[in-house]
């Protein structure tokens, strides 16, 4: 950056198109000046300031003078000066970063306050409370926030003034008990930076400003956006932003609101208003606040033009938006306004209510929900019942039904998590430094504050399961314990239950069933009748429209008849990837044995002539589960050894029986067949095709398997689509030596049987080399199937049973990576060995068939991914069949 840039914008010079440099909170209140809404004037510094800041320790040599220039501006409009002694203009400094997070960093109001100037107002404004009110507001952010001195100092002494005057309530407290909480603030101050509070008001403001810098690298706002994978040098912008005031009595006051419910989406008034106080003490519950709908009997006029304005923005941003307003002395000012976080079930019906309203289109609809919230919306839900007792309900504020262990405190919550314990998070309210218990946490309970509360606020933007203002209880969080209406305690570690979706809170643990949405999946719940409810409705339109505009297939991974039939009432077109090595365990076992200790060919026909039949039933089952669709059968995939008992215990047990006396000659071969068998890297061992290739017949009986199940399918009517497929191919020369052997085994059932089946022969790609060679491959091979979780492994040199655990984390916390390449798909690396097959396989054979049966076929990142680089279809687990149906639209638009 040179002289001659940028760095300051005056709120009616931005739009709220310019998030990243005006941050959303400035470029939503350059959108509400522009759009004449009553917003006090201010100017915005830009986020390239603070990456500046950041970055050299220092601000823009330019920077001053602009900031300068602006508030001379801002000063002029005002017809004040910045602490003025007779008349001051105070100023709020305020974060505001591109990606919302909510409370993460910091704001300081009442800005322009000294010893003098606090005069000056209390004059102006006739009341000598409200003065010596803001300026023992500003002393206790500006301690906190610019100082760093512990916040908690400040709340005891200001407690303790409390107790003495014999009350609980700041609005108690008159001119004279705030002045004296001034004049103790003041000395806090003193004592702990050793310096008097800063006087001169521009010096406040300069302080402000680079507090708000500062606070973007603060611990928490850390932990935050690692959470909600923000970029960590994005930085913010700050606001400055002239004061109003909603503590100059009982004719002012503060609010939030929403302009629909955030948690059902329901239309109506939500929000809550607090008389005679300023911003922050709303979300703090300082004290109680009273239902947004109660401002129409407090001030008719500031209600009827707040819900104007309300309605505006609605259709101004067409979507949901949440507020913040001031009214001072009947007259409302505008704060703050950006698109609302809302829940999974709120983002569904919102979307579809916004297109019945004309304000999108079905393809916008498809973009405002995602898969994760689908995702969310297929976690079951309580039943009433059991043995678990009802403690009280409070506010449904972020749906879900969590059960665990209460525990009272941030600390608690994430040790007893690490130790592998599902936890309740149980306080009076929660502040940000809550913010690694809630992360923790299965779910949220609070005794105090409202929807708009931190509590509720956070947990919905974290899908995590909410109840808060949940007053009945006593939440005692010193002793580790709460009380309930009915006189029970519940001790720190007991087991509670509770529902985000009705306020509910049990003592014990609550049993769960389907959600209405899984339900409306597995066909039990028409969408079109009155047993469906909005959300229903909502989803079944929404996904009807993804796979209207979706080019991606979505078949399933599944194994059994049953999973087969649920994935395709869930909308699987086909299987993608059917193992088979669950069809060699329980009873079949033993005849796996006899195949591996074989010692001459006619004992190891023998294995294979007896496992063929019960193969073949499988298949049969699967075929018709599936008519019509294609069924990916992988052929056997995992080292043979894991069929056998383990060295250690079957050493152990040899030697206890030879130790009794017990000599038996088929242990000592089955413990010698083990111990030759044994591999120190089983994965890169003897496994997928190189079994094909080791174990004569094992393939080939498989093969037979699936093309006799085929013919006896098509015998009785059916239309079974068998696609076989080779595992961990490596190099042509393997997939040629099999699909030599599985033609010819092909040829002669069908020969034999007198029928011919459609069917493909392909591979999977798991291996780097396959990648790098899939040329040549795709002359053998009629379809690829990206195995994704092998080829992570392979890539990386990861062993995924080994290193989630080991370093993962470590990983993670360095930055190395935002987030597992297990969970979702390493474009840079793993996808480009994708992208490279992709294409030599398709040049090499046009109507090459691709997809994905890695564990990547369900994620929504991953998704996207597959779509770009023209994957035919993925394939994944039943349950995340409608997650990757939809993000396959959202992939298309
Ligand atoms: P956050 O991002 O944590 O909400 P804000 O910058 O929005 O922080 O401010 C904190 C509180 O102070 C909010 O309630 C806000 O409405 C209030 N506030 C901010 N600026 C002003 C102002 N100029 N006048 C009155 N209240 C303000
Ligand atoms: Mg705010
Ligand atoms: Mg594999």
């Amino acid at each position: 950056m040179s002289s001659g840039d940028t760095w300051v914008y005056d709120f009616s010079q931005g739009s709220k198109d310019q998030k990243d440099l005006l941050g959303g909170k400035g470029a939503n209140l350059a959108e509400m000046t522009n759009l004449g809404l009553p917003v006090p004037p201010g100017f915005t510094i830009t986020t390239d300031a603070c990456r500046y800041y950041l970055e050299h320790g220092g601000t823009p040599d330019e920077l001053d003078a602009q900031v300068g220039e602006h508030l001379a501006a801002l000063e002029k409009a005002m017809g004040k000066t910045l602490g003025d002694a007779a008349d001051p203009l105070l100023v709020s400094v305020r974060s505001g970063a591109a990606a919302s997070m909510p409370g993460m960093m910091e704001t300081v109001l009442n800005v322009g306050l000294n010893d003098e100037s606090v005069q000056g107002l209390a004059e102006q404004a006739g009341s000598e409370r409200f003065a010596w009110d803001s300026y023992r507001r500003l002393i206790q952010m500006f301690g906190k926030t610019v100082l760093g001195i512990d916040g908690e100092l400040f709340d005891e002494a200001f407690d303790e003034v409390k107790r003495e005057q014999g009350t609980e309530s700041d609005l108690d407290l008159d001119a004279d008990h705030l002045r004296d909480v001034v004049a103790r603030f003041k000395a806090i101050v003193r004592d702990h930076t050793g310096r008097d509070f800063p006087q001169e008001p521009r010096e406040q403001m300069d302080l402000a400003i680079n507090a708000v810098f500062d606070s973007w690298n603060s611990d928490r706002a850390v932990i935050y956006r690692r959470r909600e994978r923000i970029p960590s040098d994005a930085g913010t912008a700050v606001n400055v932003c002239a004061m109003v005031f909603g503590n100059l009595g009982m004719d002012s006051g503060t609010g939030v609101a929403f302009t629909r419910d955030p948690g059902s989406g329901a239309q109506g008034v939500y929000g809550d208003y607090l008389q005679n106080a300023q911003g922050e003490d709303v979300v703090a519950g300082i004290r109680n606040t009273v239902p947004l709908a109660d401002l129409r009997g407090i001030d008719e006029g500031a209600y009827d033009e707040l819900m104007g304005i309300m309605s505006r923005l609605e259709s101004h941003y067409r979507d949901l938006c949440d507020i913040e307003f001031t009214v001072e002395r009947n007259k409302l000012w505008m704060l703050q306004t950006r698109v609302g976080k809302r829940t999974a079930e709120a983002a569904f019906v919102i979307a579809t209510q916004l297109v019945d309203e004309g304000l999108i289109d079905m393809d916008e609809a498809v973009r405002r929900v995602t898969g994760d919230q689908l995702a969310q919306l297929m976690f079951p839900r309580f039943i009433a019942g059991g043995n678990a007792r009802q403690l009280t309900q409070g506010m449904n504020a972020s749906p879900g039904a969590a059960v665990g262990k209460a525990v009272f405190s941030s600390e608690t919550a994430v040790a007893w998590e690490e130790r592998g314990e599902q936890v309740i998070l149980v306080r009076r309210e929660t502040n940000p430094d809550d913010l690694s218990g809630m992360i923790a946490a299965r779910g949220v309970l609070t005794s105090r504050g409202g929807k708009t509360s931190h509590a509720a606020v956070v947990a919905r933007g974290m899908g995590k399961t909410c109840v808060c203002g949940a007053e009945e209880l006593q939440v005692d969080t010193k002793a580790r314990r709460f009380t309930a209406p009915d006189g029970s305690v519940v001790e720190e570690g007991d087991v509670i239950s509770i529902d985000g979706s009705t306020g509910r809170v049990w003592l014990g643990e609550v049993p769960v069933e389907p959600s209405s949405v899984v339900r409306y999946f597995e066909g039990e719940i028409d969408p079109g009748s009155e047993d469906a409810d909005e959300l229903v409705r909502s989803v079944h339109r929404i996904l009807g429209h993804a796979d209207e505009v979706r080019r991606l297939d979505v078949r399933t991974n599944a194994d059994t008849p049953e999973d087969s039939a649920r994935a395709r009432r869930f909308g699987a077109h086909g299987i993608g990837l059917c193992r088979t090595e669950h069809m060699f365990l329980g009873d079949r076992r033993r005849h796996v044995e006899k195949l591996i200790l074989a010692e001459s060919d006619d004992d190891r026909q023998a294995a294979l002539d007896a496992l063929e039949p019960l193969q073949r039933q499988d298949f049969l089952e699967i075929f018709e589960a599936m008519d019509g669709l294609p069924v990916t059968v992988r052929l056997l995939d995992p080292p043979l050894h894991e069929f056998l008992p383990d060295l250690t215990e079957l050493s152990v047990r040899v030697a206890v029986a030879e130790a009794e006396g017990h000599h038996d000659e088929g242990q000592l071969r089955l413990l010698a067949a083990v111990r030759r068998m044994h591999e120190e890297n089983p994965m890169l061992g003897l496994r997928g095709v190189r079994l094909g290739l080791v174990v004569p017949g094992l393939f080939a009986m498989q093969v037979r398997a699936i093309a006799e199940a085929a013919c006896e399918r098509k015998k009785a009517g059916g239309d079974p689509r068998p696609e076989i497929m080779i595992p961990l191919v490596g190099a042509v020369q393997e997939l040629e030596a099999i699909r030599e052997e599985s033609v010819r085994v092909l040829t002669e059932v069908f020969e034999r049987e007198r029928c011919e089946v459609d069917g493909l022969l392909g591979t999977m790609i798991e291996v780097p080399r396959a990648a790098l060679t899939a040329g040549e491959i795709a002359g053998s091979a009629e379809f690829f199937s990206f195995g994704t979780n092998d080829l992570t492994q392979m890539t990386w040199g990861f062993s995924r049973d080994d290193v989630e655990a080991a370093f993962f984390h470590a990983y993670l916390d360095k930055g190395i990576f935002g987030v597992s390449p297990f969970e979702s798909i390493d474009r840079d690396g793993v996808g480009k060995l994708v992208e490279i097959a992709v294409e030599a396989g398709r040049a090499a054979r046009p109507d090459l068939k691709l997809g994905v049966c890695g564990e990547h076929g369900g994620d929504p990142e991953s998704v996207h991914f597959f779509h770009d680089v023209g994957l035919d279809y993925v394939s994944c687990s039943p349950f995340r069949v409608p997650v990757a149906r939809l993000e396959a639209g959202r992939a298309a638009l």
